[in-house]
């Protein structure tokens, strides 16, 4: 027999099926299968080869060599037919996607992250069938110390525990546990511990809630056993975590296993918690700021079936669950979904692909929705669902827009306008939160004049050009084009342009100064490097009542602090001015979600814009939290630009190299991308 390998190798040369014989003793379906992973020789390199096993077949056109050793199973048929769907539609290597399915830190070296064992002790049968009375008194068993009679006491209920444990808990010394064994009266053995990422987790149960009406349609709506695409878009605080939840259950009482995909899953430790406290420990989690051998832990606990939900990021679907009967993409609008690194891919189209072999629901779940997903939705391919009011009474935030360019013409050239700077200090004064949001994803610069607002833009693409320092000039990103650099407004001509890109240590600085009474914590790229960072940054905002958060993109989403009752966006520009067709959407986005921070507890909320733009569109539906206004005027727009969804387009071509300023052929000057 032989077996169809594919070679883990990122070489496209190498991107084919290699012919193996299956050694003797292997039969397929019992110890060896599709999806296996083998240690093969490879043309005449030293060192033995992983590769995976994609087919089988009689007879090799070829003459071939035995595969070398089998090892561990990593994935079914099912799985495979995805990564080939995947190695087609991302023109990868299919290699690449079969790396993504197995055990987190093993792709290069199988035996690299080793299971984690620990030393166990217990009575031995034969001592405890003694004591029963089964049989007559060996001559070994007499206990001479009083220190050893205590631990057989301890030990007598069958019970089992880690060596350490009772050296610490009876105080004994290892010798004494020793002569124990020796006398057959104890043993020890070795038992597999897991690295819990929850292990100091302390979390009350919950109960499900009792659905509001519409929730109740909204859950009945979904059908379990079937494949389905659905919509569900619901303001923020409207329920549509209770519905996954109780959703999730239906699912596990059939049978079936879920998989919910969360967006930086490593900054929202609140949903992870929400999960927990409701399904307890069949509860799986999976991001990078776990440890390796956290990870690897937590797959193993999903491929022995002991964790029948997955909660991660968008590298969860390629868990090895069985058997799924939904997938539940949250904040499905997030571009934290699509992998930029090899291999690409949309996670929202791979989850169709699983769901459709699954025969599962797939559930896309926000508040504002990808235009793209909401035109299907209208378009009748997905099946939409809607919650348009907050469960809470108390309302949206009220939202107030505040316009730089007066601010600057009555003189004030600081980052906060007269009214933030007013509403934070009646936060001071009443011991309530605020959070500074500045929105600085793109990182490159635009330019704006600071007195019309007036922004570069290509006049083919309508979108904002980027300087570039290098060469002094404006470029567009999507055409090529570019224009010189002004230093006077060509529609005001006023002098007063400015290079946006401002840090948050920048403006934590001019807090200090500003408010110098208040404590402020500082969340941003910088300050979040070491592994739970998130996490210490978050919880001392909300136990020691830290006056004043001030982050970046990573403080919008989904955290829920009751005290905070301020949201201030100190520059609403920076997203819109980013040289992307999307950027009015993410505008909208981020500032709906940052604005619904605010209020979330017995208070009501208020939310402050900053803006040069005022009158921008996102900014004025985001004042309103109003989703379908802003869709129905962007996807005019997008209509008539011929921009997705009406067509499909590659949005960056990156070419990468050795940096140099000019071109070596005809001395041109590079632009950088
Ligand atoms: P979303 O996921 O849409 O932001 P959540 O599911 O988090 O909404 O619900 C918002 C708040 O309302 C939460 O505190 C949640 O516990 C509460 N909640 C949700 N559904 C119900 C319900 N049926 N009855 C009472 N409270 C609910
Ligand atoms: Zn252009
Ligand atoms: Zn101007």
């Amino acid at each position: 027999m032989i077996a169809e390998v594919i070679v883990n190798s990122s070489a496209q040369e190498l991107n084919r099926i290699f012919n193996y014989k299956v050694p003797e003793g292997y039969v397929i379906g019992n110890n060896i299968d599709i999806g296996y992973r083998v240690l093969v020789s490879f043309a005449n390199y030293k060192k033995l080869e992983i590769g995976y096993i994609v087919g089988f077949k009689e007879i090799s056109e070829y003459k071939c060599k035995n595969i070398s050793k089998v090892c561990d199973r990593a994935f079914d048929e099912k799985k495979l037919e995805v990564a080939k769907w995947m190695a087609r539609r991302y023109f990868c290597n299919l290699s690449d996607i079969l790396r993504l399915l197995v055990p987190p830190g093993t792709s290069n070296n199988i035996d690299k992250i080793k299971v984690k064992y620990e030393r166990w002790i217990r009575l031995t049968t034969k001592y405890k069938e003694y004591i029963q009375g089964h049989v007559e008194e060996v001559k070994n068993f007499k206990i001479k110390s009083e220190k050893q009679q205590k631990v057989i006491d301890f030990l007598v209920d069958n019970i089992e525990i880690p060596v350490a444990i009772i050296i610490d808990v009876l105080g004994v010394t290892p010798a004494v546990l020793k002569s124990l064994e020796n006398k057959e009266i104890c043993e020890s053995f070795q038992m597999e511990v897991l690295r819990n990422p929850f292990l100091n987790k302390i979390i009350k149960r919950t109960k499900k809630l009792e659905l509001t009406e519409k929730q109740q349609e909204v859950l009945e709506s979904i059908k379990i056993n079937e494949h389905d695409e659905y919509l569900l878009y619901g303001v923020t605080g409207s329920g549509k975590t209770e519905i996954y939840l109780q959703l999730i259950e239906k699912v596990l009482e059939s049978g079936r296993n879920a998989i919910v995909l969360v967006p930086e899953i490593s900054l929202t430790p609140q949903i992870t918690d929400r999960f927990l406290a409701r399904f307890g420990q069949i509860i799986a989690i999976l991001h990078s700021k776990l440890s390796q051998g956290e990870r690897f832990d937590e797959w193993r606990r999903i491929q022995n079936g002991e964790a029948r939900i997955v909660i991660g990021a968008r590298s969860a679907l390629f868990a090895p669950i069985k058997n799924i009967g939904t997938v539940i993409i949250d904040e499905e609008h997030d571009s934290s979904y699509k992998s930029e690194t090899t291999p690409k891919y949309d996670a929202r189209d791979v989850a169709k692909e699983i769901c459709k072999r699954e025969n599962a629901s797939l559930i896309l779940g926000s508040a504002t929705p990808d235009i793209k997903s909401y035109f299907r939705a209208l378009n009748g391919e997905i099946k939409l669902l809607k919650l348009e009011n907050r469960i809470s009474t108390f309302g949206m935030p009220e939202v107030k827009i505040v316009d730089l360019r007066q601010e600057l013409a009555s003189g004030n050239k600081s980052m906060f306008s007269k009214l933030l700077y007013d509403e934070i200090k009646k936060n001071l004064e009443n011991k309530e939160q605020t959070i500074l949001f500045l929105n600085r994803r793109g990182y490159s610069t635009f330019i704006m004049c600071r007195d019309c607002g007036y922004v570069v833009k290509c006049d083919k693409c309508d979108v904002a050009m980027t300087y570039h320092l290098t060469v002094n000039k404006l470029l567009c990103h999507y055409c090529g084009a570019e224009k010189q650099n002004v230093s006077i407004c060509p529609s005001c001509g006023s002098q007063n342009i400015r290079y946006f890109g401002t840090g948050t240590q920048k403006i934590e600085t001019q807090i200090n100064k500003i408010f110098p009474e208040a404590s402020v914590i500082r969340m941003d790229i910088d300050t979040t490097t070491t592994k739970n960072a998130h996490e210490t940054i978050l919880n001392k905002f909300r136990n020691e009542k830290i006056d004043i958060l001030l982050g970046t993109q990573m403080i919008t989403k989904g955290h829920d602090f009751s005290n905070v009752t301020l949201v201030g966006v100190l520059a609403a520009d920076s997203s819109i001015n980013v040289g992307d067709y999307r950027a009015s959407e993410r505008t909208f986005q981020l500032l709906t979600q940052v604005c619904g921070r605010s209020g979330r507890g017995d208070k009501k909320g208020r939310a402050i814009i900053q803006t040069y733009l005022p009158d921008e569109f996102s900014i004025q539906t985001a004042k309103s939290q109003d989703y379908i206004k802003f869709y129905n005027n962007e996807i005019k727009v997008r209509e008539k630009l011929n921009y997705p969804p009406f067509c499909d387009i590659m949005v960056a071509v990156i070419i990468r190299g050795r940096w140099t300023k000019s071109c070596p052929r005809c001395k041109g000057i590079f632009w950088h991308f």
